[in-house]
């Protein structure tokens, strides 16, 4: 429409231009005319309007033009502005464009990578498993999965604080990324485990080989804060299709075997069996029913006597936890116990045994002071406030006096010397509450640490008392522990006596107490009136 109109506006002007050219012509004509005849007045005024009128025209065409190149400079003015609009709505397109690719990029490392370590986190572990896993289905492959745990992370976190576990956990990460080779893929699941997936290694030999170099890469010391760390891993291995025919079963498997390689003592791997299979069913199963244990009221306390050996005196009671479960019956402690402490559910069975120890102490008869002695398991030094806030209100002012709680600590506490557990049991130790290691001389006893912390008494353990008569290391060893206790005025207390043979070489060598089935076992709480009432008064 709009080029009709200029078609319409230029033929206009043509014909214009066309017309005032012929009446200039014209008028140019008349004027030679009417001056070669000499035609008077009325043909030059003729002449001169005929000359007058192309002009006219002219003049109105120019207006016109300028008209026209203003609106067209107008519109040019306009589209130019447009254009430049439009190259900055552009430019700014361009850039929110460029930031959500970044963000998009961004989203999708951290969906897909480990923050901390810029490893593959989980996700993306499990996916190149699976497609490693589809792989090597295809071509009739193996695929090893092998599960890492890394130990003392908790520790520097307790002791050294957050940033210094997360440098811990980046050199770890980066220790492993180097083990690793082309292939391979090193994950990090969260907390302290990892993962390594390898399509490559197909025989037990490569694996063995693989693993011995990641325990070899992780096992110099890590420097932290001008402290050295050892860190301490556990490994568990398990192949594919042979352990597991997908990702979540491989993965189950090969966190199987790493628990059975921390069971060994850590710093070591384990191959996944079947009979694994089996006992971790049973632990999980065994760990539900925990769960319910006391709320359904199945657990309850049991009380050893703990008597002087030079004139057998009961002087203390031990409470022993027992759990009768209505489904598996009788359960052993040393089988719940760690099962708690691996799951954190010590921390309400702790609650429970002193809240209930304490409670039934207050009821004793007045007039045999006894020592109540309850086990606290490791676990409880690593938030010791929680402890002492559990602790503190059950005892004083009517309730049982701390003077005549003794709390037992196993001597693998003492070995770990944090900082934190030093404040915990010193602080303890001057509320009066007694302290006792707990099987003493079973592991790496560290004697120097006796001397370190505020301990009462330590506890020979039993193994090591029942070896008395047949082993001369044994009792080497316990004649040992017992002039090292007397030089550092630390009480001691035999566990386990069962023969008079046992409480004799003890109390000949100057070990104060004994509990054992020599001297009587676990009474149920409500036979410990009866018990005490048949047996003199003793002195505390
Ligand atoms: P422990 O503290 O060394 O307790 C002594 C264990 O030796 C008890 O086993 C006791 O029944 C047993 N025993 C006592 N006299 C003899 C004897 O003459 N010969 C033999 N062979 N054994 C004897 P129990 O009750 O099965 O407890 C095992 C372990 O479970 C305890 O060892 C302790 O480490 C743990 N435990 C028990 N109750 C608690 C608790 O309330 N809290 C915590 N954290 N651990 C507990
Ligand atoms: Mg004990």
């Amino acid at each position: 429409m709009k080029a009709a109109r200029r078609h319409f506006r230029l033929q206009q002007a043509k014909h214009a231009t066309l017309a005032a050219a012929a009446l200039a012509v014209a008028a140019i004509v008349l004027a030679v005319t009417a001056e070669l005849l000499d035609l008077g007045e009325i043909w030059r005024w003729l002449t001169l309007l005929l000359l007058a009128l192309p002009m006219l025209v002219g003049i109105g065409f120019a207006l016109r033009l300028h008209e026209q190149i203003r609106s067209l400079q107008r519109r040019f003015d306009a589209s130019r502005q447009r254009r430049d609009e439009l190259q900055r709505v552009n430019q700014r397109l361009e850039q929110e464009l460029a930031k959500r690719v970044d963000y998009e990029r961004r989203l999708a490392y951290q969906a897909n990578y480990d923050d901390l370590t810029r490893l593959p986190n989980r996700g993306l572990a499990l996916d190149r498993l699976a497609q490693s896993i589809k792989r090597a289905r295809r071509l009739n492959a193996k695929v090893l999965g092998m599960f890492i745990d890394l130990d003392p992370f908790k520790q520097v976190n307790d002791s050294l604080g957050h940033p210094a576990a997360e440098r811990l956990q980046r050199e770890a990460a980066a220790r492993l990324t180097e083990v690793h080779r082309e292939a391979d893929t090193v994950a990090r699941l969260g907390g302290d485990e990892f993962l390594l997936i390898c399509p490559d290694v197909d025989t037990v030999g490569s694996a063995e080989g693989l693993a011995e170099n990641v325990l070899a890469a992780l096992s110099p010391p890590f420097l932290v804060d001008n402290q050295e760390f050892l860190v301490r891993a556990s490994i568990g291995l398990a192949f594919f299709p042979a352990d597991g025919n997908d990702p979540e079963q491989l993965l189950k498997n090969a966190d199987v075997a790493l628990y059975r390689a921390k069971d060994q003592g850590r710093n070591r791997f384990s191959f996944f069996t079947r009979e694994m299979d089996l006992a971790a069913q049973q632990r999980l199963m065994l760990e539900s029913h925990l769960r319910h244990a006391v709320d359904a009221g199945e657990l309850r306390l049991v009380y050893q006597p703990i008597l002087a050996l030079a004139d057998a005196r009961v002087v203390g009671l031990e409470a022993l936890l027992r759990w009768q479960s209505p489904h598996l019956g009788p359960v052993d402690p040393t089988e719940f116990i760690p099962l708690a402490e691996d799951t954190g559910m010590i921390h309400e069975l702790t609650r429970w045994v002193l809240e209930h120890a304490v409670s039934q102490a207050a009821t004793w008869p007045r007039e045999h002071p006894l020592r109540l002695t309850v086990n606290i398991s490791p676990k409880e030094f690593a938030l010791p406030e929680r402890l002492i806030e559990t602790l503190m209100p059950l005892l004083g002012q009517g309730r049982l006096p701390a003077d005549r709680l003794e709390l037992e600590l196993t001597e693998g506490l003492l070995v770990q010397d944090q900082p934190a557990t030093g404040n915990a049991l010193d602080y303890l130790n001057e509320r009066g509450i007694r302290l006792c290691v707990d099987d003493f001389g079973s592991g790496q006893s560290a004697l120097v640490l006796l001397q370190r912390y505020p301990f009462d008494a330590l506890k020979i353990d039993r193994r090591t008392i029942q070896g008395i008569a047949r082993d001369p290391a044994d009792a080497a060893l316990v004649r040992a522990i017992l002039a090292m206790a007397g030089a550092l005025g630390i009480e001691t207390v035999a566990d386990g006596v069962e023969t008079e043979a046992q409480a004799e070489f003890l109390r000949r060598h100057g070990c104060h107490y004994a509990q054992g089935y020599r001297f009587g076992a676990a009474l149920e709480a409500d036979e410990v009136a009866g018990f005490l009432a048949a047996i003199a008064p003793v002195r505390a």
